[in-house]
């Protein structure tokens, strides 16, 4: 469905002040791009950025917008919703925002269920405060917080989803822009909270999670037949920490969103 709105309609005129080829820009642009296509509106939209590099989408977006405080993000997004079911609600972060402070947020946001949508931009590496780790950091991650590896295995955000009862959980590439563009009009239709990690490379401070990493590794789960209606499939999927997928890995098809059990 579209309204007239385009991708254009909802890009500002200030020009992003990202690295020249961060992932946070192929990102933005399938944001944006999935919301025009799924009929979505400038002026009927409702962005909630967090803290870091990846925050900075809200002031690149031309619809109403708020920068959160760090970690916050999630409850901004899920009272705007809650107040005004209306509003199409948009979350925006990375990785050391929503899984570091903002770890708690999220739980709690996935098993309420707000009918929204949360982008994480993954890139495995606190980019804006110079290169430290982050809680997705490969355990062999060098940087200048872990300059031998940081020794620990590196949280799972789909693991987590899913055991605070998510009921849409995907994941995507900012590179993969026709792909990205799909499942986030999926999470934009869904009927609940949906969350999107979407590998958004830091080419300044992340040398191992590289574009050409991902694109030599990343499995899509429609090319192996995955069902994302089969819970036990996708728990195996997302727990089997050998391999990195995109697509949809779970959508729960009977998902009763907050505003459903709520009456509003
Ligand atoms: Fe992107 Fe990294 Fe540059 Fe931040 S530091 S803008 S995440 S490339």
């Amino acid at each position: 469905m579209s309204t007239g709105a385009n991708f254009a309609d909802f890009k500002s005129d200030k020009k992003p002040t990202w690295c020249p080829g961060c992932g946070d820009f192929g990102t933005m642009n399938g944001i944006l791009k999935a919301l025009s296509n799924t009929g979505a509106t400038p002026e009927n939209t409702f962005f909630v950025a967090g803290i870091g590099c990846s925050g900075k989408i809200g002031t690149y977006v031309r619809t109403y917008s708020i920068h959160g405080v760090h970690g916050r993000a999630l409850p901004v997004g899920c009272g705007a919703k809650i107040a005004n079911p209306n509003l199409e609600v948009m979350v925006a972060g990375g990785d050391g925002d929503g899984f570091s402070i903002g770890a708690a947020h999220f739980i709690h946001a996935v098993r309420r269920n707000v009918n929204m949508t949360y982008i994480v931009m993954d890139n495995r590496i606190y980019g804006l405060t110079k290169g430290q780790y982050s809680p997705t950091s490969g355990t062999d991650l060098k940087t200048n917080t872990s300059p031998s590896g940081t020794h620990m295995p590196p949280l799972d955000p789909l693991a987590l989803a899913l055991s605070s009862q998510g009921t849409f959980i995907a994941q995507a590439f900012s590179s993969d822009l026709k792909r990205l563009i799909e499942i986030l009009e999926a999470a934009i239709n869904h009927n609940g909270f949906a969350f999107v990690n979407v590998f958004s490379p830091c080419v300044t401070y992340n040398k191992v999670d590289t574009y050409q990493y991902f694109r030599d590794t990343l499995v899509d789960v429609d090319d192996i037949g995955h069902d994302p209606a089969d819970y036990e499939a996708a728990k195996k999927l997302i727990f089997d920490h050998e391999t990195e997928y995109q697509g949809i890995l779970y959508q729960n098809p009977n998902s009763i969103s907050y505003e459903d059990s709520h009456g509003l």
